[in-house]
C-alpha cells in the first residue's frame, strides 16, 4: 500500500497549473561552460583511470575544476541550529508513480540507477522549487566502512551512505543544459543509516555482481523510487552543486532528515564494485564521497521546526 503523500502530487500539478509559482531571480550569475557539449550521464575523466577518488582525489580536482573552491560548492555540514525553519517553504510534491527505471550502470566512481527523462514521469516539485523538475537517475556514496560515506553531514555526523535522486529542470532542453544554469539541476539526498536491512535496497544490491566494473551496465527495469525514501519528507534545502566533478553550481540541494536503513551486510555488498574496469588491478569502490565544502553565504533553510 502506497503512502498517501505520494498521491499528492497529481493535486499539486493542478495546484501549479491554476497559479504558476512566480520565479524567484537566479541569486548567482551563470557558470561559465566547462564543456561545450552537453554533460549527459557520463563525467570527464580527471587524471587517469578510476583516480577520482584514489590515487588524486577531491583534494585536487580545483586544479581541472577550479570551480571546487568556488562560493556554492556541496557537500556541506548541516549544523541543526543554525538552520533556519523557513515557513514559506512549501512541502515537497514527489511523483514517481509513473518513473521507469531503464539501466544500471557502474560509471567507475559510484553506479547509477538512471530513468526515461524524455517526458514528465518522476517528477519532483514544490519545496523550495519553482517548476517541474524531472528524475534522470540516482546513485549512491558509501563509504570503506559503517562510520563514514555520506557526503553532506548533520552536525559532523557522518551516516554509512547517501542517495541522490538527481532532477532537472525542464525549461532547460535536457540534463546537459540544465546542469550549466544555477537553477538547473535539484538533488533530493537520502541519509542510510545503519540497521535494519532496506527491502526496497535488496534489488539493487542483488544486481550489483553483474556490474562490478567500470563501464558495465544491465537493464534494470521497474525499480520503484518511492521504496527508498523514508515516512517523513522534512527536509534541509540549500543551493550547491553536484559533488563530482565538473563540480557545478547548479544544485538545489534538498536534504531530508530522517535517513533510511540498511544492513551492514547490504553496505559490504556495495563495497564489492570496483573503480576499475575488468581486467585491471581491483580497486574497491569505497569512499567514494566529496568531503564537507565550506558553506560561505549561504543560509541552510528547514522545512520543519
Ligand atoms: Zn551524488
Amino acid at each position: 500500500m502506497r503512502k498517501l503523500r505520494h498521491r499528492l502530487c497529481f493535486t499539486k500539478v493542478i495546484q501549479l497549473l491554476i497559479m504558476p509559482p512566480k520565479l524567484e531571480p537566479d541569486r548567482l550569475a551563470p557558470e561559465p561552460l566547462l564543456f561545450s557539449r552537453g554533460l549527459g550521464l557520463s563525467f570527464p575523466t580527471v587524471g587517469g583511470s578510476h583516480s577520482l577518488f584514489s590515487i588524486s582525489g577531491p583534494e585536487h580536482w580545483h586544479k581541472d575544476f577550479p570551480i571546487a573552491k568556488g562560493d556554492r560548492q556541496s557537500p556541506v555540514d548541516i549544523n541543526t541550529s543554525t538552520a533556519v525553519h523557513d515557513p514559506a517553504l512549501k512541502p515537497l510534491s514527489l511523483c514517481y508513480e509513473q518513473a521507469t527505471s531503464q539501466r544500471i550502470v557502474n560509471n567507475g566512481h559510484s553506479f547509477n540507477v538512471e530513468f526515461d527523462s524524455s517526458q514528465d514521469k518522476g517528477v519532483l516539485e514544490g519545496g523550495p522549487l519553482a517548476g517541474t523538475y524531472r528524475l534522470i537517475q540516482f546513485h549512491f556514496h558509501w563509504g570503506s566502512s559503517d562510520g563514514q560515506g555520506s557526503e553532506h553531514t548533520v552536525d559532523k555526523k557522518k551516516y554509512a551512505a547517501e542517495l541522490h535522486l538527481v532532477h532537472w529542470n525542464t525549461k532547460y532542453k535536457d540534463f546537459g543544459e540544465a546542469a550549466q544554469q544555477p537553477d538547473g539541476l535539484a538533488v533530493l539526498g537520502v541519509f542510510l543509516k545503519i540497521g535494519n536491512a532496506q527491502p526496497g535496497l535488496q534489488k539493487i544490491v542483488d544486481v550489483l555482481d553483474s556490474i562490478k566494473t567500470k563501464g558495465k551496465s544491465v537493464e534494470f527495469t521497474g525499480f520503484d523510487p518511492r521504496d527508498l525514501l523514508p515516512g517523513s519528507l522534512d527536509y534541509w534545502t540549500y543551493p550547491g552543486s553536484l559533488t563530482t566533478p565538473p563540480l557545478l553550481e547548479s544544485v538545489t540541494w534538498i536534504v531530508l532528515r530522517e535517513p533510511i536503513s540498511v544492513s551492514s551486510g547490504q553496505m559490504m555488498k556495495f563495497r564489492t564494485l570496483n573503480f576499475n574496469k575488468e581486467g585491471e588491478p581491483e580497486h574497491p569502490m569505497v569512499d567514494n564521497w566529496r568531503p564537507t565544502q565550506p558553506l560561505k553565504n549561504r543560509q541552510i533553510r528547514a522545512s520543519f521546526q
